[in-house]
């Protein structure tokens, strides 16, 4: 396949043409799909021979579907499944296939995804791989100009983002700091965080696998997405710290207590309510996780920092 062959089958996605709540009358969900799968093969954060809907394409497909304002979140699994009628797009299941637009029970069927080998070699080349895009966001009529222009603006905050977040990764081969070295007032500006964001939470969230810390929450849509936050220990308006190991994953209740200082944690990582808890119903929803030991990563390099728990469990919690 070269690239005008797929730049032809790119404009002519098989789609719904009549679809009233999307603005352009033609369904955008594989363009999204394509798009994602795009902008994470370029940091090597997808293997295109064996594709798993993880956090990464969880959370890129929700990043550009939210930059539009659609009125209801689009489903990630429709896509995966029926872009297996445009020609460059394999799928094996594990057993006969039954339909479902649930994200998990397609997954559980799933054996294999993989995009067609001339369609890999054509994203190997930088020229061609912008020519992919262009053609999904301009030519397809899948987006207007301003939706067109919109997702490219998105795409290069992304980029950055997957930059940004090779960074953070570098950062745990050394100890952790608690003041972090980054130019503080780009920090702090608006386009720095539409860059930094994605990459604390998708570090964050594959760390704790989209789990709540402290209850052991994990709530998802049928298409994946998830309730789960990423939190800084160490807020991070003061000590810009996007390290890892400075994250929790919380759900959005403790979230919520662990920045007022209702709800922390000490240095051995067992949990402390504060006495300030007055209401507390369903009986004990909070106070029965006192003492307990935070749910913690898999692996102990991402495991947060005694220094920042430390810090949060004296300065922060009362
Ligand atoms: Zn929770």
């Amino acid at each position: 396949m070269d690239i005008d062959e797929l730049q032809d089958k790119l404009r002519n996605l098989r789609v719904d043409r009549n679809q009233s709540r999307y603005t352009v009358g033609k369904a955008p969900h594989k363009a999204f799909l394509l798009l994602s799968l795009t902008i994470l093969d370029r940091h090597g954060k997808v293997d295109l021979d064996d594709l798993r809907p993880d956090i990464y394409l969880k959370q890129t497909w929700d990043d550009l579907w939210s930059v539009l304002d659609y009125p209801q979140p689009g489903s990630i699994t429709q896509p995966l499944f029926h872009m297996r009628s445009d020609g460059f797009w394999n799928l094996q299941f594990s057993r006969p296939y039954t339909r479902t637009s649930s994200l998990k029970a397609f997954q559980e069927q799933l054996e294999r995804a993989s995009l067609d080998e001339g369609f890999q070699d054509i994203l190997k080349d930088q020229d061609a791989r912008n020519q992919v895009i262009n053609t999904l966001l301009q030519e397809g009529g899948y987006f207007s100009p301003d939706e067109s222009q919109r997702l490219r603006e998105r795409l290069e905050e992304l980029d950055d983002s997957f930059v940004y977040e090779e960074r953070l990764v570098d950062e745990l081969k050394k100890e952790f700091q608690m003041s972090w070295d980054v130019d503080l007032v780009a920090a702090k500006s608006v386009p720095m965080a539409a860059k930094r964001d994605p990459a604390f939470r998708r570090l964050v969230l594959n760390a704790y696998e989209e789990t709540c810390a402290v209850c052991g929450m994990r709530i998802a849509t049928s298409s994946g997405v998830t309730v789960i936050d990423a939190a800084h220990i160490l807020p991070f308006n003061r000590f810009h710290n996007d390290d890892v190991r400075n994250g929790l994953s919380l759900c959005k209740t403790h979230h919520w207590l662990f920045d007022r200082g209702l709800l922390s944690a000490d240095e051995s990582y067992r949990i402390l309510v504060s006495d300030d808890v007055e209401q507390d119903w369903p009986r004990g929803v909070v106070r029965s996780h006192h003492r307990k030991k935070l749910l913690l990563p898999q692996c102990p390099e991402e495991h947060p920092s005694e220094l920042a728990m430390r810090w949060h469990s004296e300065n922060v919690f009362r």
